[in-house]
C-alpha cells in the first residue's frame, strides 16, 4: 500500500527525482540525498512501512532481504572489504525524519562508536 503523502513513495513512483541505484520487485535503492559519508545509500521498501514499530511476521522475508540488498551494494560500492554501516533510525528519538522505513548504507571513511 502506498502513501500519498510519502516522498519515497513518490521516489518510487518516479514522482520525486532521485539518483536510483538499484530496483526490484521488493525494493529501491538511492543516494541519500544529503550524504554523511563518501557512499551513503538508503535501500527502501517498495511497501509503505512507516517504522520498524508496523513491521509484523508478514514482512520477515522482506526485511531481510532489504539486508541481503545493502550487502550487495556495499560489494558493489567497494566498502565492503574495508567496512560500512548499517542503520535503520526509528521514530523522532531514533532520529528518524522520513516516515518509510530505510536502511541506511554507510561508508568511506571510519564509523565511531556509539553514534550521535
Ligand atoms: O533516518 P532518517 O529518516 O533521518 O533518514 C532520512 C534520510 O533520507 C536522510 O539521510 C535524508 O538525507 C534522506 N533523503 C533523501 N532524499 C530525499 C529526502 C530525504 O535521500 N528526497
Amino acid at each position: 500500500m502506498k502513501s500519498v503523502s510519502c516522498i519515497f513513495c513518490k521516489i518510487i513512483n518516479r514522482e520525486l527525482d532521485a539518483q536510483i541505484v538499484y530496483e526490484d520487485e521488493l525494493t529501491l535503492a538511492f543516494r541519500d540525498i544529503a550524504p554523511a559519508a563518501p557512499h551513503h545509500l538508503l535501500v527502501i521498501p517498495k511497501a509503505h512501512i512507516s517504522t520498524i514499530n508496523e513491521a509484523d511476521n508478514t514482512h520477515q522475508a522482506l526485511l531481510g532481504h532489504m539486508l541481503l540488498v545493502a550487502k550487495r551494494l556495499a560489494q558493489d560500492e567497494n566498502i565492503a572489504e574495508k567496512g560500512y554501516r548499517l542503520v535503520m533510525n526509528c521514530n523522532s528519538q531514533g532520529g528518524q525524519t522520513v516516515f518509510h522505513i530505510h536502511l541506511h548504507v554507510i561508508g568511506g571513511r571510519n564509523m565511531h562508536w556509539p553514534p550521535g
